[in-house]
């Protein structure tokens, strides 16, 4: 375990390649939560900040450096960046979990090396993405050309603040596009932390500006900003909700990845050992801190109780404790608030008709921290809040279903569409309930998986767009036609 003081997180504001502080002076407390004890204080940036974040990026996006920078130079700092990340992985990985209350094996394993591919997918894409000759009607040669957008707002949430920061600068950056960045207010250190990085890898002054602080504040004056030409946003159904439309005042361009209540089913044909020893991983990783949580376990019915007894068993393994300790499997859950949430949607489904079979309260841990215990919760209709209503917990709600149309039907009501699973050995089957699910990834005897080649993103109030893979850049481009009279 690396001592915090060791990691010399910078914690002021990244704006035109310095770190500076809040035009007032104003700097807010930050949490671990796996103590309950503060970190320190951050910067909060307000609407001045955002002012002088988004001049940088405008003139850094006008700048010769920059827009003048060949396809080939601007791929070598994304991959720098990425060798850099890797460099400071053990720092970077110790301050995400100070900042989260996550593992910090899962940090140095999954969070690290997701940011680090992803820079590199990207860095691929500067010398490929090109316009192309469109065969028009009459004596003209007619093109398209891709080009950047401008300046982007990126809000990032909490639960995986690096790597959801990465998922978006990189895409952005490889477009030609510039960037003010404002993490989630629980979890600023490691974007901040960024800043020297991104220096060191030689991107030009105000390519990349990041302005810590809370979403009623630097959040909404990047939102409302006239100068800001796209906002990029992950985080909760409401908040993207609301930036659409704040966007429509300016017709900022936006895209939202949000909430999500995902399916994950098990039909009777499964492959019982993979498809039960699977339940846990995708409802309890990152103490359910996932948008991809597969938070409605449907079964097949005659596999009900043997479903339940796998998920409260895997609830019993998994230890929670201390983040740094190697055998920790949940941490703590990212602030006192949300962890009161979470209880409170426990209860509530207790109100509800639902019945705990696994954990369903505070987990002890020595030192304190907003630990809660993986909660298993049988006995739900997919109709219940608990059902409805993105826990974002280590909370699974399992409900037995009939036969293929059944589930079908209950999988599909809800109002998310992000991601859903199943597990079945009929191949026809899989295809066919793949393609009846709305939801922007399905997983087929898997779950869970990211990469940065492919698409990610929401059906239905799940969000707008998708990140990763080709749509990933795409998102970040404007198309121009050109047409030249050849008479
Ligand atoms: P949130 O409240 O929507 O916050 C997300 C980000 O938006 C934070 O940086 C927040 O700042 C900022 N924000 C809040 N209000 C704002 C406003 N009025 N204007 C501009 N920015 C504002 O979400 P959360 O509860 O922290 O995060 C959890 C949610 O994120 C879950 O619902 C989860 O599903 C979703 N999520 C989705 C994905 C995905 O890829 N689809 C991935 C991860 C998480 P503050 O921190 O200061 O509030
Ligand atoms: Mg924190």
């Amino acid at each position: 375990m690396i001592a915090f003081e060791k990691l010399s997180a910078p914690t002021r504001l990244f704006i035109n390649g310095d770190y500076q502080d809040a035009a007032d002076g104003a700097r807010f407390d930050n949490i671990n939560p796996a103590t309950g004890q503060s970190l320190g204080t951050v910067a909060r940036g307000t609407a001045a900040d955002v002012d002088r974040a988004v001049a940088a990026a405008r003139a850094a996006f006008e700048s010769d450096a920059w827009a003048g920078m060949a396809a080939g130079d601007r791929e070598r700092l994304l991959h720098r960046l990425a060798d850099l990340i890797e460099h400071n992985a053990e720092a970077l990985a110790a301050l995400e979990t100070y900042d989260t209350g996550k593992p910090f094996g899962d940090a140095r394993k999954v969070d690290l090396p997701m940011s680090v591919q992803t820079l590199h997918y990207y860095a691929g894409w500067p010398s490929k993405l090109r316009g192309e000759t469109v065969p028009v009607r009459g004596p003209f040669l007619t093109y398209t050309l891709r080009e950047p957008i401008g300046v982007i707002g990126q809000i990032v949430p909490w639960n995986f603040p690096l790597f959801m920061a990465v998922m978006k600068l990189a895409p952005a950056l490889a477009a030609g596009n510039t960037v003010v960045l404002k993490p989630a207010e629980q979890t600023p250190l490691t974007a901040l932390y960024l800043g020297n990085l991104l220096n060191e890898a030689g991107f030009p002054p105000g390519v990349v500006n990041i302005v810590s602080g809370f979403g009623g504040e630097a959040g909404e004056a990047l939102i409302n900003h006239p100068d800001v030409d796209k906002v990029a946003f992950t985080g909760s159904t409401r908040t993207g909700q609301h930036i659409m439309r704040q966007a429509a005042g300016t017709l900022k361009r936006v895209s939202l990845e949000l909430g999500g209540k995902s399916p994950h089913i098990i039909f009777g044909d499964a492959d019982l050992k993979s498809a039960m020893r699977a339940i846990g991983a995708a409802i309890f990783y990152n103490q359910g801190e996932v948008c991809i949580a597969g938070s409605r376990l449907f079964v097949e019915k005659p596999l009900y109780e043997q479903a339940l007894e796998a998920a409260s068993q895997s609830a019993a393994r998994m230890k929670v404790g201390d983040p740094f300790a190697e055998d920790t499997r949940i941490g703590a859950l990212v602030s006192e608030q949300h962890w009161k949430r979470v209880d409170e949607y426990v209860k509530l489904g207790v109100s509800e008709g639902a019945r705990v079979v696994a954990g369903g309260g505070p987990a002890e841990v020595a030192g304190g921290g907003y630990f809660y215990q993986p909660t298993v919760l049988a006995g739900v209709r997919n109709d219940m809040r608990v059902a409805q209503e993105e826990i974002f917990g280590p909370v699974l709600s399992v409900i037995p279903f009939e036969d293929e149309a059944d589930v079908l039907a209950l999988a599909n009501d809800t109002q998310f569409g992000l991601a859903a699973g199943m597990w079945t050995q009929n191949l026809g089957r899989a295809h066919r309930v793949a393609r009846a699910i709305k939801a922007g990834t399905v997983y087929i005897n898997a779950y869970g998986i990211m990469d940065p080649a492919a698409p990610f993103g929401g059906y239905k109030m799940s969000g707008l767009g998708r990140e990763n893979g080709e749509e990933g850049i795409a998102m970040y481009t404007e198309v121009k036609t050109v047409w030249t009279g050849l008479k």
